[in-house]
């Protein structure tokens, strides 16, 4: 076990309760990772912090639009209080493997806000929050499914394609 004491506290703690950082001298940074995210709470609640976290968010925003997907699925999960996480680049690699593709009805665009991750089965009704229990979805078919039964949608909207 490699311990460090945290310039900040002066704590010995072991070192994976620092965060990784490459370019400090044993790979992790000078403070443990409680000071540091007490740091940036602080920070974060000046103005200059928040209007720092928007642009930094923005900015992540465009260079990849589906980022921010997994978030959203997650701090659902936390509020349902179900387990699972989704990873940004689970988000990124389903997206791809569908082709950027509508699950339901095939629709197509890298538009974040025309293709959205949907739960196959709803985390309201006892849906995991894992990558396997998502697919991409547009706008309008993730709408008009909201939290019913997967099946029965697919069934329903099969039976509208065909009299419409
Ligand atoms: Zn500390
Ligand atoms: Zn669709």
């Amino acid at each position: 076990m490699q311990t460090k004491a945290c310039s900040k506290c002066g704590e010995i703690k072991d070192v994976s309760l620092f965060h990784k950082d490459k370019r400090g001298m044993s790979g992790v940074r000078g403070n443990c990772k409680d000071c540091f995210s007490s740091a940036q709470k602080v920070r974060n609640a000046t103005p200059e912090g928040k209007a720092y976290v928007k642009t930094n968010n923005a900015k992540r925003y465009e260079g990849n639009p589906m980022w921010n997907k997994h978030r959203r699925a997650n701090s659902s999960a936390i509020r349902l209080g179900l387990p699972g996480r989704i990873t940004e680049q689970q988000v990124t690699d389903l997206f791809a493997e569908h082709g950027y593709c509508c699950y339901y009805c095939n629709l197509q665009s890298t538009d974040p806000s025309i293709i959205t991750l949907d739960h196959y089965y709803p985390m309201a009704t006892g849906g995991k929050n894992t990558i396997q229990n998502c697919v991409p979805a547009c706008a309008k078919c993730n709408e008009s499914k909201k939290d019913r039964d997967p099946e029965e949608f697919i069934k329903n909207k099969a039976k509208k394609d065909l009299t419409t």
